[in-house]
């Protein structure tokens, strides 16, 4: 064989590779965004029923995952080719995150005209404030834009919630949330340490509902002990659309790391960033949280698998 035709081959084999790079929600349902070098670049793929076999190949360069842009019709994802520097973006793309992360957070204390005009117009928009508990009784405090839908709750996996205020703006809603944190001394976020652990060992769903209420209650207190014009209080009910799934009740954590060697599994159902998954010839269902994956590079070919080593529980 001639060598320039096995220089030939072996290119067109390294660009089989695909990258994902983010996760959407839209109207309940997951997708990734996956990027090759294909035209268009970019696609849109539907998580459910989705077949995966590749193996990490890290000769080949990761890929920024890209960053989001508000203004005032929402957000919009803007995709990137560009290699990370650090972690998982490229330079350009972490300081439009981290601007942006920072405007949102800090927008009621340095006040609107401090905080970029997009921003700024994203954030004159109503809101919502709502309390969120996760499987393993973790609870939050948090805000989402818009006055319906359950998008933030779904990217976050969380199980149940409640929302408790409908507020003018998300200057005054992050003023809320601040407010309702140090009093309760009630978080912002929850590790994902615990919604893993949360779905290998779940508690009941109606004590789960039990602890929110509770907290609900204490949220509503304080809330109500505030004399400030721009919101009123909502009780409205929410709750994942997994929670009957029965593929969510018993699940196993996939015994291999994502990050290296080769790997075959099809997504059956997503919670938040965590797929359940089920491999060829195997009973169970993996739980995997597909973070780690976003920009990796994700060589497509029959590969021999990593062998899953399943460890036998002894309690
Ligand atoms: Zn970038």
């Amino acid at each position: 064989m001639p060598k320039e035709h096995l220089d030939t081959e072996m290119a067109s084999q390294a660009h089989d590779v695909s990258y994902l790079t983010a996760i959407h929600w839209q109207d309940n349902q997951p997708r990734v965004r996956v990027q090759t070098d294909e035209t268009p670049s970019t696609e849109i793929v539907e998580t459910q029923d989705l077949h995966l076999r590749f193996r990490i190949n890290d000769d080949i360069p990761r890929r920024c995952v890209g960053r989001i842009e508000r203004s005032t019709e929402g957000s919009v994802y803007v995709d990137c080719e560009s290699p990370p520097t650090t972690g998982r973006r490229c330079e350009r793309c972490q300081i439009v995150d981290n601007i942006a992360a920072a405007n949102m957070h800090q927008a009621h204390r340095k006040g609107r005209d401090a905080i970029d005009q997009r921003m700024a117009a994203y954030l004159e928009h109503p809101h919502r404030l709502y309390v969120a508990i996760f499987r393993d009784g973790s609870t939050k405090i948090g805000t989402t834009r818009g006055t319906s839908g359950g998008q933030r709750l779904v990217e976050q996996g969380a199980w149940f919630a409640k929302y408790v205020g409908h507020v003018e703006d998300g200057f005054l809603v992050r003023e809320l949330e601040d407010l309702v944190s140090e009093s309760l001394n009630l978080g912002q976020a929850v590790d994902t340490r615990k919604k893993i652990s949360g779905h290998l060992r779940a508690k009941d769903d109606n004590e789960l509902q039990k602890i929110l209420e509770g907290v609900t209650l204490e949220v509503r207190k304080v809330l109500k002990a505030q004399n400030v014009e721009g919101y009123s209080l909502l009780n409205e009910t929410w709750s994942n659309p997994a929670i009957d799934d029965p593929l969510w009740q018993d699940l196993v954590a996939y015994p291999a790391t994502l990050t290296h060697g080769a790997h075959e599994f099809t997504i059956r159902s997503m919670v938040g960033r965590l797929a359940a998954c089920t491999r060829t010839g195997m009973t169970e269902v993996f739980l995997l949280d597909l973070q780690p994956l976003l920009g990796r590079p994700l060589e497509r070919g029959d590969f021999e698998l990593d062998e899953l080593a399943l460890q036998v529980s002894l309690f």
